[in-house]
């Protein structure tokens, strides 16, 4: 199974790369942002509970988003291997995958890291919202918000997948095509 986190700040592309990486190696997209926002349309309790964190660009408490990922992974036994996007966000999330994928004798494959300068992620964002209707992209206090949660409690899960050799950094400035490119080549092989 090829089990890839991609990983990065917001506005890094991670959504966009998925999208071509889902149809280069047959994975299945799980993104937590989007679970929650599908939550929210639907009005489910899972979805009132997300959206007052993320209004405020906080981060959803580890629990709910674990059991969360953890039923949305089992909804796929079929699966090639899964892309993991916006998840792992904690370091104790990131041991919660490790373990859960482990006792499913699939563990992470790698981590792909997308590397963009905190500047051009905030012209992204407010870019960004004038097509995708999220209230987090287009309040410059809660981007600000966003990219300062990543800093303190997310950064850190990079040097949880590097201490067991799966973690690559790959440039995210470029053509869409050209970050996919890098991104397959920094695939191992399956
Ligand atoms: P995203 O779509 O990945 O930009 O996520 C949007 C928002 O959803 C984040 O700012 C968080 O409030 C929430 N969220 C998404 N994934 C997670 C996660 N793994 N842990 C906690 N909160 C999350």
């Amino acid at each position: 199974m090829l089990n890839i986190i991609l990983f990065g700040p917001p506005g890094a592309g991670k959504g966009t790369q998925s999208a071509y990486l889902v149809e280069r190696h047959g994975l299945v997209h799980l993104s937590t942002g989007d679970i929650f926002r599908s939550n929210i349309k639907d009005g489910t309790e899972l979805g009132q509970l997300a959206q007052s964190y993320m209004n405020q660009g906080q981060l959803v408490p580890d629990g709910v988003t674990i059991r969360m990922l953890e039923s949305e992974v089992d909804k796929h036994p079929e699966a090639k291997g899964f892309i993991f996007d916006g998840f792992p966000r904690t370091t104790a999330q990131a041991e919660a995958l490790d373990e859960l994928l482990n006792d499913r004798k699939a563990p992470v494959s790698c981590m792909l890291a997308l590397e963009v300068a905190e500047e051009e992620l905030k012209l992204r964002l407010l870019t960004r919202a004038k097509t995708s209707g999220r209230p987090d992209d287009a309040d410059p206090a809660v981007i600000q918000k966003r990219i300062d949660v990543y800093n303190a409690e997310t950064a850190p899960v990079a040097s949880h997948y590097a201490d067991q050799g799966k973690f690559t950094g790959v440039d995210g400035i470029g053509t869409i095509e050209e970050i996919a490119e890098r991104l397959s080549a920094a695939i191992p092989n399956d």
